[in-house]
């Protein structure tokens, strides 16, 4: 079988190239040529001997996603429809500010989770993205965008949940960090997760990078209908496992992120019981105005009640952000990714919970 080496992390081209009969160092010099370079033609990568491009040509090819749709919004915010496959396309989205360019990934063809306020769960969900699929998008945006490495840090933000993914997640991220690959610091890349606790404690194991977790609700009778997964992993359990998290995070804080859904998740009371629930964990709050869809029922809070809000959880000494709206013209904010995913789960209630109930403990 023909490998693709975009899949490979270093450890995972080393012992590619072992089996070729070459030795361990070769990986660095093919992961400079792939990731630092951008280069797919082995034909070109002018320092390996002929002979093993002979070889690598026999069994290997350098073979990112289809680029199918490219739309930039009039803010710079840039979004690509990648195809991987015959029945899936995946959205990358760009994100330029002074000083700093974000890239949002996506991690799975959709999302098992369905969070009630959340298009990509409404859309269904099809299969894992492979490690060439993820780290892919990064070679792909870098090419793309071109000109002086635009890309100061990455968030997998874009479609699916990571956690679940992570046999395919965590190699990709490796290469991220990689100084022959991407080179970025562990606090320019972060996960963001639905609250998978298996999940956060083996990213913690091994690769932790930034963590940032969808909270959405200061209870578990409201987070149990935002966040159906709430039912399988509890807040208290949840926040938990953030402490633990925090004995091998990057950085000394979790990100919380909060969906700010008129009416149903920002009043007073439930800031205040926000600022009760967080109080004693090393944490910042993202405050992301809901983002609408057709037929979502939701509303996004007006701005004075998001201020109010934020006002609440600064009062009780939290830092608190609101997350600017990027990109919503071309359906590239939060939220808003469908991409094209040929869903093979049933999207019934019932279904939903059985899921939930099958992943992994
Ligand atoms: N599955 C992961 C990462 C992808 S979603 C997770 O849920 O964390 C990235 C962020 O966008 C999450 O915080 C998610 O809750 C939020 N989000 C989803 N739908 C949204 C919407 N319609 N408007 C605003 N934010 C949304
Ligand atoms: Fe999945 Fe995240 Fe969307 Fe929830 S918010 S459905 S976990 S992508």
């Amino acid at each position: 079988m023909t490998a693709n080496l975009l899949d490979f992390d270093a450890t995972a081209m080393e012992r590619f190239l072992a089996g070729l009969g070459e030795k361990p160092f070769r990986a660095r010099q093919l992961l400079r040529w792939i990731h630092q370079r951008g280069e797919s033609e082995l034909a070109r990568m002018s320092d390996l001997s002929r002979q093993l491009r002979g070889r690598l040509a026999g069994a290997a090819v350098i073979e990112p996603p289809r680029v199918v749709g490219d739309s930039v919004a009039a803010d710079g915010t840039r979004k690509w429809l990648f195809k991987v496959d015959g029945a899936n396309a995946i959205d990358t989205v760009f994100i330029p500010e002074p000083g700093r360019g974000t890239l949002c990934v996506s991690s799975q063809a959709g999302c098992v989770l369905d969070c009630a306020f959340c298009l990509t769960g409404k859309q269904g969900f099809n299969r894992n993205l492979g490690t060439a699929e993820i780290v892919g998008q990064l070679w792909l945006a870098r090419r793309l965008l071109g000109g002086a490495r635009p890309i100061t840090n990455v968030v997998m933000m874009g479609m699916g949940e990571p956690l679940l993914n992570l046999d395919h997640v965590v190699p990709a991220l490796r290469l991220m960090l990689d100084d022959n690959a991407y080179g970025l610091s562990r606090r320019r890349v972060t996960v963001s997760t639905s609250g998978v606790i298996p999940g956060m404690d083996r990213l913690a194991e091994e690769c932790p990078v930034a963590l940032a977790v969808s909270l959405h609700a200061p209870d578990d009778v409201l987070r149990d209908r935002l966040v159906p997964l709430n039912r399988k992993y509890p807040i208290r359990a949840l926040l938990a496992a953030c402490r633990r998290y925090l004995e091998r995070a990057p950085r000394d804080f979790i990100t919380f992120e909060y969906v700010m859904l008129d009416g149903v998740n920002d009043s007073d009371r439930q800031a205040k019981a926000l600022a009760a629930l967080a109080g004693r964990l090393r944490c910042k709050f993202n405050l992301i105005p809901f983002n609408p869809f057709p037929r979502s029922g939701f509303r996004r809070s007006p701005p004075e009640r998001i201020a109010r809000f934020a006002g609440i959880l600064r009062a009780a000494g939290l830092t608190a952000t609101t997350r600017r709206t990027r990109g919503d013209a071309i359906d590239a904010a939060c939220g808003q990714l469908a991409g094209e995913v040929r869903d093979r789960t049933r999207r019934t209630r019932a279904g939903a919970a059985r899921r939930i109930a099958e992943l992994r403990a």
